[in-house]
């Protein structure tokens, strides 16, 4: 009675994975042949196109300019259920720096703990500190308060149409670089998303939505403005009930711990790994952490380089707004609080943020990610190929 028992290992492997419907017992395994349409070189050229759009401010022309992009470039992929959400965006007055506590004695955001060589973080707003005289004037319009949009298509399930995970990145970005890795390497992973999925040979039984969020370097403005506008149209003909959140924001950059000087290393660390965050205090903490080990183990089986890491102090990204209506995870280069908080990104909002900065091995890190995402949501859908 060997067969049963195997089966039955294989299924508590990968629980959320339902089985192909129909498919006879000698076809390829779809979910395997979904990744395999991923590819290091369509990623790359996916960034780089959003790099022509420079930073990609919010409440600018290149970034209007690039939400365009994105929707034709979306229905080039034949991902033809296009929307935008549309919202108003003011900036709130200067906060007070008053009351602020030492950095050394607080938590880091999200509630982790600081360990080891902290480098210093911040946000750049000197535009003499880019040296391309090109991407400079490229990001030199200001941002004008006001009316905002953010993209989005929706691959239609077929069995359960009116029920869907939510795939996203921010396509905003910060710094006076490109914003090649915050959030590019996001925006163009779930890009490629769609592309594998829009595909017309393709079915899932639940439907995916695929969005770009605006105004997340403001404060995650425009993932609120979802949840408020669409959260209790849910069940109706209007929105699909969500099952869950996956945000994608910084994919590319590992190289580890900075040195006591504050230097890091110039390579991906070997033993890089994509970062599977929830949080802990959330009120869907639990089907969240589930969710996250659902994407740990699709990353066990089909990711091609990097494995992944869970933990529990998801923070500061757009997946936030939702963690308490659903179960919500990031995926991220290194944890958003302890890890990028604690300078392991050099780049992070920096000039420095340029396509031309990471190597392949940096960017097939993204790559490993959108395999992990695509195969546990490939999972999660029942996705099949026809
Ligand atoms: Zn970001």
């Amino acid at each position: 009675m060997r067969r049963p028992f195997v089966v039955l290992l294989a299924a508590l492997a990968m629980p959320a994975v339902a089985p192909a419907q129909g498919d006879s017992a000698t076809a390829p395994e779809p979910i395997a042949q979904l990744v395999a349409r991923l590819d290091l070189e369509r990623y790359k050229a996916t960034i780089k196109g959003l790099t022509n759009f420079g930073d990609r401010r919010q409440g600018t022309d290149r970034n209007r300019a690039a939400v365009d992009w994105i929707e034709a470039q979306l229905r080039s992929y034949g991902c033809s259920n296009v929307a935008r959400l549309k919202y108003e965006y003011q900036p709130p007055s200067p906060p007070s720096l008053a009351g602020r506590g030492g950095q050394g004695v607080r938590p880091a955001s999200g509630g982790g703990r600081y360990r080891g060589i902290r480098a210093q973080t911040g946000v750049n707003t000197d535009s003499t500190k880019q040296p391309d005289t090109r991407l400079r004037a490229l990001d030199a319009q200001a941002s004008t308060p006001g009316a905002r949009e953010e993209v989005y298509c929706t691959k239609i399930g077929t069995t359960h149409p009116g029920e869907m995970y939510i795939v996203g990145g921010h396509m905003d970005g910060i710094g006076w670089g490109e914003a090649a890795n915050d959030d590019g390497s996001g925006t163009a992973l779930v890009m490629e998303l769609a592309r594998v999925f829009s595909s017309a040979d393709v079915r899932t039984d639940r439907s995916i939505r695929f969005i770009f969020w605006n105004n997340e370097e403001t404060g995650l403005n425009g993932s609120r403005a979802y949840v408020e506008q669409r959260r209790t149209l849910q069940g109706t003909k209007d929105e699909p009930k969500w099952l869950g959140m996956i945000q994608h924001d910084m994919m590319l950059f590992d190289h580890g711990m900075p040195r006591a000087d504050g230097t890091l290393a110039a390579e991906q660390r070997p033993e890089a790994d994509v970062n599977i965050e929830f949080q802990s205090s959330a009120k869907f903490a639990a089907e969240a952490a589930q969710l996250a080990w659902t994407f740990e183990r699709a990353n066990e089986k089909y990711a091609t380089d990097y494995p992944a890491s869970v933990g529990s102090h998801m923070t500061n990204t757009d997946s936030a707004p939702f963690q308490d209506y659903v179960p919500a995870i990031s995926l991220r280069e290194n944890e958003r609080g302890t890890q990028i908080g604690a300078g392991w990104d050099p780049n992070w909002h920096q000039p420095t943020d340029l396509y031309a900065t990471y190597s392949d091995k940096d960017f097939r890190l993204g790559l490993n990610a959108a395999q992990t995402t695509l195969a546990a949501i490939a999972g999660l859908v029942g996705a099949t190929i026809h």
